[in-house]
């Protein structure tokens, strides 16, 4: 608004950014910065604005997108050292979305390597400091694109979700982050990890700003064929009595309940909320829980009815997400060579060393541990016991999500089980790593929506979040009910 006012100009604001980017270095957020094709973008906007001509809705606003994002002429890596001399040739729909309406990229940023983490210290190029506490890991995988936002350098990044990369940092680092439906937006032109699970989605500061991000990037695209027909504005009842809310919501918030008290307009269609019996217990922090405790009393004072909700299958969810998705990896990353992409060894003597010698040196451990769960796992023997078994949990999760939206409209449930933990603390104990995301997981299982919401600091000054779980399809009106819990 104030760029079309020209009460500031994009050159100023990428600037601004450019600056932020320098003073805060050493917290090592970017893997890539593009400063002349930002300012010459701004430039050009800039002129457009004077000319009169009309511009997009994004128009000037700096942002910036995870390393796994293709954008044609960049260097994407996925932070890894085997996508190293890779220059991308295409650009991803979302991000193409993003620049037709006039945002302007100004760089990369860091993650765990090909997204295979939880904190960025699986990253070829070093670990990304936490927002609030440089000791503490920013979280991950798209560690890099929170810390982005939650220091204001950017007003949004893009972030990919395979079992929370785009939640879990968001709630270490104070902001919002959303992981949307299944399908909702294009894959297109982004670093596969476990193709049925992962989601690309945004991190912002506010759940306006996700909402227009949601409503640019969504969309049915003939280049992703799981792509859905686009739901996001008008996905179901829900939603367009949400729109109504928007244009009408005087009306609505005024009308009088029962009991005398005033009702807003979102309470008369969305009345009970969830919350998961299982989770309650002392694995997860006591200030996480105390949160939880404390959103929900504020939902009650609203007139929300809490519901506890008994989701026995979800204890499966873990188990099942560490054998699909390493399987899913496992295919996804045979076509890292050293022949058609990126980095190739120089050591080699035949077309065998050629491939095993490049792996060795370009993937990192993680990879390396993930590709290997994925092989036995698939392997002819173990299939029926390992990877079967977790296709049926799944179902099962699939069932119980279904079941529990049946009894309420959304779910709050924390992120992850404890804030941003010490660099260092997990990063030799895979399975301390892995249940960092024993809360976030089963989502991603079931191709629902969650979206990570600021829920105050700990006493130690870290970011606490708490994340909204809704139905299929519900993204628009999760998003828009989320502004209850602020
Ligand atoms: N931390 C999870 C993992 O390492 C999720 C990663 C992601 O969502 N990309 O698999």
């Amino acid at each position: 608004m104030k760029i079309a006012n020209k009460t500031v100009t994009a050159t100023r604001l990428v600037k601004d950014a450019l600056e932020k980017v320098k003073y805060f270095e050493d917290y090592n957020i970017f893997t890539y910065l593009d400063q002349d094709g930002a300012l010459k973008r701004a430039a050009e906007i800039d002129e457009r604005i004077s000319r009169g001509e009309k511009v997009g809705r994004l128009a000037g606003v700096p942002f910036a997108a995870k390393s796994n994002f293709l954008v044609k002429g960049y260097p994407t890596t996925a932070s890894a050292h085997i996508l190293e001399e890779f220059d991308s040739p295409i650009t991803a729909t979302s991000v193409q979305k993003l620049l037709d309406e006039d945002a302007i990229l100004i760089g990369l940023t860091n993650c765990d390597a090909f997204a295979h983490g939880s904190s960025t210290e699986n990253s070829y190029f070093g670990v990304t400091l936490n927002s609030c506490d440089r000791e503490r890991v920013a979280g991950g995988s798209s560690g890099g694109s929170a810390v982005a936002v939650a220091l204001d350098v950017v007003e949004f990044t893009t972030g990919t979700d395979t079992g929370g990369s785009i939640r879990q940092p968001a709630s270490f680092n104070g902001i919002y982050g959303f992981k949307p439906t299944y399908g909702c937006i294009s894959r297109y032109g982004v670093v596969a990890m476990a193709s049925s699970l992962d989601c690309i989605g945004f991190f912002t500061k506010t759940p306006e700003d996700m909402d227009l991000l949601m409503s640019i990037a969504s969309g049915q695209d003939s280049k992703d064929l799981t792509t859905l027909p686009d739901f996001y504005d008008n996905s179901d009842s829900m939603t367009s009595v949400f729109a109504n809310i928007a244009t009408n919501g005087e009306l609505l918030a005024s009308e009088p309940r029962n009991d005398g008290r005033e009702r807003s307009g979102l309470q008369k269609h969305l009345s009970r909320i969830g919350v998961i019996k299982d989770f309650d217990n002392e694995v997860v922090d006591t200030e996480i829980r105390n949160a939880l405790k404390e959103k929900c009393e504020l939902l009650k004072s609203k007139g929300y009815e809490i519901v506890e909700l008994e989701m026995p299958a979800l204890k499966y969810a873990l188990a099942a997400y560490y054998i699909i998705q390493p399987a899913e990896v496992t295919s996804n990353l045979s076509r890292y060579d050293g022949v058609r992409y990126g980095f190739r060894s120089h050591e080699t003597t035949d077309l065998s060393s050629l491939y095993s010698k490049t792996r060795e040196e370009g993937f990192m451990p993680e990879n390396k541990r993930r590709i290997m769960i994925g092989n036995f796992v698939l392997s002819s023997g173990f299939y029926d016991a390992y990877f079967l078994k977790a296709a049926k949990a799944r179902t099962l999760i699939i069932n119980e999500y279904e079941e529990a939206f049946k009894k309420c409209d959304f779910i709050l449930t924390p992120v992850s089980p404890n804030p941003a933990f010490k660099i260092g603390e997990k990063v030799n104990n895979p399975v301390a790593m892995y249940l960092e995301d024993l809360m976030s997981v089963s989502l991603n299982l079931a191709g629902v929506p969650g979206l990570t919401i600021p829920a105050g600091t700990s006493k130690n000054g870290l970011s606490l979040g708490l994340q909204i779980v809704g139905p299929r399809r519900s993204d628009k009106t999760l998003i828009n009910f989320s502004k209850e819990l602020i």
